[in-house]
């Protein structure tokens, strides 16, 4: 497949060798990405992120059967204006347990770091690798650090840290637990994706996962409306669909040393 949006980073071609040697050896197929895929760890920084970037994808797929588990990184407490820090986590958290219901997600899994500070550090990747090698996911999603122009840390961070998490827990020097080799890893909020999924059918649940986090969409919901689906339809343009969401997924190993990473 070529790459989707090639102003995004993707250029040349993946050659097919390669490709074919990914089909026979991991059973991964870039058209179909879930396949024998049953574990998903959705890592977020904020409660609101995983349904405002892929909230159709987690959707179709929870309903699909897979398992899908919520990993937030921060209390989401520097999220308002009005509302006092300690009074938004709760509330927020309450709200993402709502949203998640919705979506289809029964697990949720906090580390509960500060608002807008989560820190680039060897004690968050180490937690990170210790609810990887517990939970056993075969797919790990978050944030596409690599995003041009995000501007916030804990996204950034979020990606970085999450990435090498899934690419470190298969060996058994780094970190504690019992290795776990991660299959797939996938990105998020990517301008580079090598999958959109069409979500047509499930924009009205995201839509209203979205509203359930009533202290970050409540007061705006028609702009964040006109927002949410301009970027589904962005997504979908490109694949032939009305409303997409873009995700770049591999295999892990190919994360590292591989300037071929961004093309397939
Ligand atoms: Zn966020």
């Amino acid at each position: 497949m070529k790459p989707i949006f090639p102003s995004g980073g993707g250029h040349g071609e993946f050659p097919d060798e390669f490709r074919a040697l990914l089909r026979e050896t991991l059973g991964f197929d870039v058209e179909r990405p879930f396949d024998g895929v049953e574990r998903i760890l959705c890592v977020q920084p904020h409660p609101d992120d995983c349904e405002l970037a892929i909230g159709g994808t987690l959707a179709k797929l929870s309903r699909d059967g897979r398992e899908i588990t919520y990993l937030t990184l921060t209390d989401g407490s520097a999220g308002s204006r009005e509302v006092p820090p300690e009074e938004l986590k709760e509330v927020r958290r309450r709200e993402q347990e709502s949203a998640a219901e919705i979506i289809g997600v029964k697990k949720l899994l906090w580390l509960d770091y500060p608002d807008a500070r989560l820190p680039y550090s060897e004690e968050v990747r180490a937690e990170l690798m210790k609810v990887i090698r517990s939970e056993r996911p075969d797919l790990v999603l978050a944030p596409d650090p690599w995003l041009p122009y995000e501007v916030h840390p804990d996204h950034r961070n979020a990606g970085l840290l999450t990435g090498e998490a899934a690419f470190f827990s298969h060996l058994p020097s780094v970190g504690d637990g019992e290795p776990w080799d991660v299959r797939l890893l996938g990105f998020y909020y990517t301008d580079n994706p090598n999958h959109v999924e069409d979500v047509g059918a499930f924009l009205g649940l995201k839509l209203k996962a979205l509203k359930a986090h009533g202290s970050q969409f409540g007061e705006d919901w028609a702009s964040w409306e006109v927002f949410v689906k301009g970027v589904a339809r962005f997504y979908g343009k490109v694949a032939g669909f009305e409303y997409g969401e873009g995700l770049r997924i591999l295999p892990t190993f190919l994360f590292h040393v591989n300037p071929l990473a961004g093309v397939l």
